[in-house]
């Protein structure tokens, strides 16, 4: 289960939080008067980010989750519990190892037991992961990823959609007909066939459904 891509894309939010906090920095240096967008693609949009940057990003996200957030996740479905025995056992940074499970403890797909050792007087915690609750999270995050493309797909197969050739703008019918058929720039909106649009949503649709299943079906057996 835990090698699904669907608990992959999930996990990959720890590490997509951190470059967004940082592309928050980024924005708020250069735009120190605009409002800083939320989310990591509206950042990089917002930032006009090169493709080498992207990239960059996209693969220390795949990196961290499969070299470091996977390994523990697995280390503690394997029953071990301690942040020193998953760093023993994982070969993973300690304060790595620690910097994770409190991670996976905010997305509650991790929690602890606080004891106290009665020789030392030193506090042990033992971690637990929460499979449940994880998969709770990707059945839910799949829903809302359904509903939003099927209110897109609504909204492209109900409307007509007029453009400018410059590609500053995409207005339905009301608003282009409020601005005149014109753009802000000038130039004159054109129609535009969105039926390649709609095709394309469709087989995101019918893709996540089937992603869905197949990791629902994963976890019967
Ligand atoms: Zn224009």
């Amino acid at each position: 289960m835990i090698n699904n891509p669907l608990v992959k894309k999930s996990l990959s939010k720890i590490v997509e939080k951190e470059h967004e906090e940082t592309l928050k920095k980024r924005f708020k240096e250069y735009y120190p008067d605009e409002e800083t967008p939320e989310g990591i693609d509206n950042l990089i949009r917002a930032l006009n980010l090169p493709q080498e940057d992207i990239q960059h990003i996209a693969n220390d996200i795949q990196e961290t989750v499969e070299k470091t957030i996977i390994p523990i996740i697995n280390a503690l479905m394997d029953g071990i519990e301690t942040d020193e025995e998953i760093a023993a056992k994982t070969e993973i940074k300690l304060n790595i190892v620690r910097k994770i499970l409190y991670k996976l403890y905010d997305l509650k797909i991790a929690n602890y037991k606080r004891s106290k050792d009665p020789e030392t007087q030193w506090y042990t915690y033992s971690w637990k992961f929460d499979e449940e609750e994880l998969v709770r999270q990707i059945n839910e995050e799949c829903e809302k990823e359904l509903n939003e493309l099927n209110a897109t797909l609504e909204n492209e197969e109900n409307n007509m959609f007029f453009v400018c050739p410059q590609g500053h703008v995409r207005y339905n019918f009301d608003t282009a007909s409020d601005e005149e058929f014109l753009c802000v720039c000038g130039e004159e909106l054109v129609f535009q066939d969105n039926s390649d649009m709609i095709e394309g949503i469709k087989q995101s649709i019918k893709l996540t459904k089937s992603d869905l299943d197949s990791f629902n079906e994963s976890l019967q057996k």
